[in-house]
C-alpha cells in the first residue's frame, strides 16, 4: 500500500433498528474527513442519532462514475473518506463497486467497518445450512426470467438467498412454488431488526399460504433464503457409508461424525457432512 493517501472506509449501518452500528463505525464516521452517502438526506438521521457532522456529499447508482473521480481525487490529497448506504453494507446489491475497484487499481488502501446486512442477518435465523450458500442479489423482476433463474438452480445442493421487494413479494413466492414445488424449505425474512420483524419459516406452499392471507405481511423490505435440493438417490453414498455415519451421528457431533465416515469408508468428507447436516 501507498503511503501519503487517505483510507477509503466502508462502513456498514443498520439495516432498520438504529442501535445496530458498532462503536467503531461511529468512530471512524466522527473522524474521516468525508462521508459519501447514498442519500444524504436519509442517513442525516442516522448520524445527528449519534452526534456525526462530518461533511458528507451524495454517492449513488446515478452519479457513481462521476463521484468516484471526486473521491479518488480527496484520497489522494490524504483525506479518509468513508462511505454508507442507505442500510446494511455498500456494495451488497447497493453502490460502491466502481469505486473499491478504482481505489485497488489506484494502490489505496481500503478498509472494511463490518456490521449489519439484511443478506447475513436472514441467513442466521433461517434455519437452514448455512456451510455452503449463494446469494444472487435481487431475483428478476419479469415472470420469465425469475423463473429462468429459479429452474437453473433447481437441482443445486446449497442453500440460496435473494432479495425482493414488497411489490413483487407474491409473484416470487407464487413462482417458487411453481418451480420448486410445494415441499422445498425456506425462509422468508421480513423487515429484520425494525418493529414488525416477521420470520415466515415453512415449505413454500405454507409460506405462500402465510402471504397470501395477510396482506399485512407481504409489506416491507425482504429477503427469501431457500434450501438445496435434497440429494437424489443417484447422489447418495453407498449404503454401507450412510450406516457407519448414522452409527456415528448417534454418537459424535456432527463435524467429528463425517469425518470419522469419511476417514472409514473412503467417501468424501464433505459430501458426508452435507448428508449429515440433513439427517440431523
Ligand atoms: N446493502 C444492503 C445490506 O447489506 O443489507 C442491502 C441493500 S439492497 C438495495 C436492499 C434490499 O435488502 C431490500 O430490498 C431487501 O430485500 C433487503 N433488506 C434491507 N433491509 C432489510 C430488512 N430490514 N429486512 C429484510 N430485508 C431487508
Amino acid at each position: 500500500m501507498s503511503n501519503n493517501r487517505g483510507t477509503l472506509y466502508i462502513v456498514a449501518t443498520p439495516i432498520g433498528n438504529l442501535e445496530d452500528i458498532s462503536l467503531r463505525a461511529i468512530r471512524v464516521l466522527k473522524q474521516v474527513h468525508h462521508i459519501a452517502a447514498e442519500d444524504t438526506r436519509h442517513s442525516r438521521r442516522l448520524l445527528l442519532q449519534h452526534g456525526i457532522d462530518t461533511p458528507m456529499f451524495a454517492l449513488h447508482e446515478h452519479n457513481e462514475r462521476q463521484a468516484v473521480k471526486g473521491v479518488l481525487k480527496l484520497l489522494q490529497e490524504e483525506k479518509d473518506v468513508a462511505l454508507i448506504s442507505d442500510a446494511g453494507t455498500p456494495l451488497i446489491s447497493d453502490p460502491g463497486f466502481p469505486l473499491v475497484r478504482a481505489c485497488r487499481e489506484a494502490g489505496i488502501r481500503v478498509s472494511p467497518v463490518p456490521g449489519p446486512s439484511a443478506l447475513m442477518a436472514a441467513l442466521s435465523v433461517s434455519g437452514l445450512p448455512l456451510d455452503s450458500f449463494c446469494f444472487r442479489g435481487f431475483l428478476p423482476r419479469t415472470q420469465a426470467a425469475r423463473r429462468d433463474c429459479l429452474a437453473k438452480l433447481l437441482t443445486a445442493n446449497h442453500t440460496q438467498a435473494y432479495y425482493e421487494s414488497s411489490h413483487r413479494i407474491l409473484h416470487a413466492l407464487r413462482d417458487l412454488h411453481e418451480v420448486l414445488g410445494a415441499e422445498r424449505e425456506i425462509c422468508v425474512a421480513r423487515e429484520l431488526t425494525k418493529q414488525y420483524e416477521d420470520i415466515m419459516q415453512g415449505t413454500t406452499s405454507e409460506v405462500l399460504a402465510m402471504l397470501e392471507k395477510d396482506e399485512m405481511r407481504r409489506r416491507g423490505e425482504f429477503v427469501i433464503v431457500i434450501a438445496g435440493a435434497a440429494p437424489r438417490e443417484t447422489d447418495l453414498p453407498p449404503a454401507e457409508a450412510m450406516r457407519v455415519l448414522d452409527v456415528l451421528l448417534g454418537e459424535l457431533p456432527l463435524k467429528q461424525a463425517a469425518s470419522l465416515a469419511a476417514r472409514i469408508t473412503g467417501e468424501k468428507k464433505n459430501r458426508l457432512y452435507q448428508l449429515a447436516l440433513k439427517r440431523r
